[in-house]
């Protein structure tokens, strides 16, 4: 039996086969079809494959739901346009081309076009690649690219999965992920534990797994077991109830700590109010801006903030303006080309070359807030000044948005947050970026992914000194809506640390608010006494755990 280890970075047990994701489909070579073949047969052989892509993808599409049924029915829409064959048939005819270079050569105009025209249309240039690779990978026996969809359940092994791979992840066809690269904040990892898909990054040797190999992967251990016995593979069935949170959540002795959900759109936020969350404690507004080559309109803004306020009618909602940059790179509003992008314009900074993204931003938060029920609350990613923070309330107050708050993320905003603190009404400790930038270990890099976990001592201090800094500043709330929120080992730590709200992945508030409600004020403080007395990540990991036997005891 082998067992491959990696970083565990969303709990849960499942077996399945392991299906690879294929490699992108290479540019055909330059080549003519040799003397004596019927063209005509090989320019039809071009609409043939168009068709059953076509066909493939509206399948897909209906089987589909939310943003892959969406992200599936554009691309067959697409592929269904006669223009792309017909000009690659006439280059077969006319050109002696192959069907699949011709195929390659149509597109490359078509992108072209696309691309000069810019705006709305130039986003549509990765549509028509995707279709054209699809096209090809017909014609020439290669496996489609994107998710496969093998037609069973299986486990998904990859090296990483790129951003608009992610969009068609679908939880009931991958139920585990499985990868090569990425750290236990890297937004596949965050995506994973959205959907509440067992996962494991930083696999090494995931390379070397084949297609219909059998495995066990166990999201909260980090280990992929190759070919497991068969009683193994029926525990992780059985044990895998998922905890319902039912709320309201609270330490054993009744110490509010509001448990909230991390949403980036109405869907995810339907889903986190149906899973009991208390109220939003990061929207991520990122999701529109990305992938596009202008900004949204603050129509479709609206739309969309008023899309996730609807879901918490009479709940706090807490929106945070654009975080662009580094990983999340929106090329109307970011610079190409920085030499350390994580620690380039990004966040809030932003907003000095681009004051009017922000003031459109703020207008249409106001507006969604206006037509809403909810509570809202709007903060700046990547704030490491009071002066930052009292430009971005002052904003905000112009608009008629008067709880204005800041992320604290970077280590400077959690030394000064006695200072930072005054300026705004609270504070949401983003652990991931926090601990990106006190280990200086790149987030999305899996070779770093021992530093790159907030149980290192040192986090927990900037986040022991960031409550202390809001209670100094007037008695601010300080929420965590990093991944280290949803940890049940972790969370009771952070309540002991000061932190008042705890912002997390649906599928994780029912363990926190298990352990929570197991656990009294007191013995948080206790615990995070443990973890901050600590060495390093591991032995503060081992220490709560040693103090805290209801973790094993709720099987977690
Ligand atoms: C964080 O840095 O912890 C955070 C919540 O923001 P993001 O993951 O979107 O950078
Ligand atoms: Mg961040």
């Amino acid at each position: 039996m082998t067992t491959l280890t990696g970083v565990p970075v969303s709990p849960g047990r499942a077996a399945g086969v392991v299906v690879t994701m294929p490699a992108p489909v290479p540019e055909p070579p330059l080549a003519r079809v040799p003397e004596g073949t019927d063209l005509d047969a090989a320019a039809a052989s071009i609409d043939t494959a168009a068709r059953a892509v076509t066909d493939d993808l509206f399948a897909r599409a209906e089987r589909a739901t939310g943003t892959a049924a969406e992200v599936l029915t554009v691309t067959a829409a697409m592929a269904a346009d006669p223009t792309l064959a017909a000009d690659a048939a006439r280059r077969v005819r006319e050109d002696r081309e192959t069907p699949a270079r011709a195929v390659w050569d149509a597109a490359q105009v078509v992108v072209g076009q696309l691309e000069a025209l810019g705006g709305m249309m130039a986003e549509r240039a990765r549509d028509v690649r995707d279709v054209r690779d699809r096209i090809v990978a017909q014609l020439t026996g290669l496996r489609p690219p994107g998710i496969p969809e093998p037609g069973h359940p299986f486990v998904l092994v990859a090296g990483d999965l790129a951003p608009a791979d992610t969009a068609t992840l679908d939880p009931a066809t991958t139920i585990a992920l499985v990868t090569e690269g990425g750290g236990p904040t890297s937004h596949t990892a965050i995506l994973a534990r959205a959907l509440g898909i067992p996962a494991v990054v930083a696999v090494a040797g995931a390379g070397e797994l084949r297609d219909g190999a059998m495995v066990l992967v166990d999201g909260g251990r980090g280990t992929v077991e190759l070919d497991p016995a068969e009683e193994a593979v029926e525990a992780a069935r059985r044990g895998n109830v998922q905890r319902t949170f039912m709320g309201p959540g609270q330490t054993a002795d009744g110490v509010r700590v509001e448990l909230l959900a991390n949403v980036s759109d109405g869907a995810s936020a339907r889903a986190a109010a149906a899973a009991g969350a208390e109220g939003v404690g990061l929207f991520r507004t990122e999701l529109m801006f990305l992938g596009r080559t202008d900004e949204p309109s603050v129509d479709d803004q609206v739309a969309a903030y008023a899309d996730v306020l609807d879901a918490f009618a009479g709940r706090k909602v807490v929106i945070r303006t654009l975080d662009a940059g580094a990983d999340k790179p929106v090329p109307y509003v970011t610079a190409d080309g920085e030499p350390n992008p994580a620690l380039g314009v990004r966040g809030l900074r932003t907003a000095v070359a681009h004051p009017d993204v922000l003031e459109r931003q703020l207008e249409a938060v106001a507006a969604a807030a206006k037509g809403s029920q909810a509570e809202v609350w709007v903060m700046a990613p990547m704030v490491a000044t009071p002066d930052e923070a009292r430009r971005f309330a002052a904003r905000c107050d112009a608009h008629g948005l008067a709880q204005a708050g800041v992320m604290v993320e970077i280590p400077a905003a959690a030394l000064q947050a006695r200072w930072v603190l005054e300026e705004v009404a609270f504070a949401s400790v983003g652990t991931n970026d926090l601990t990106q930038y006190a280990m200086a270990a790149d987030r999305e890099l899996g070779a770093l992914a021992e530093l790159s976990t907030s149980w290192q001592p040192a986090v927990l201090r900037l986040v022991a000194t960031a409550c202390e800094g809001a209670r100094a500043a007037g008695g601010r709330p300080v929420g965590v809506c990093g991944e280290a929120a949803g940890d049940p080992a972790l969370a009771p730590v952070l309540v002991g640390l000061g932190v008042t709200s705890l912002s997390m992945a649906p599928a994780a508030l029912g363990d926190v608010s298990a352990v929570l409600a197991t656990t009294t004020l007191d013995r948080c403080r206790a615990l995070a006494a443990l973890a901050l007395d600590s060495r390093d990540a591991w032995a503060a990991r081992k220490a709560v755990r040693a103090a805290l036997p209801e973790l094993d005891e709720l099987g977690l």
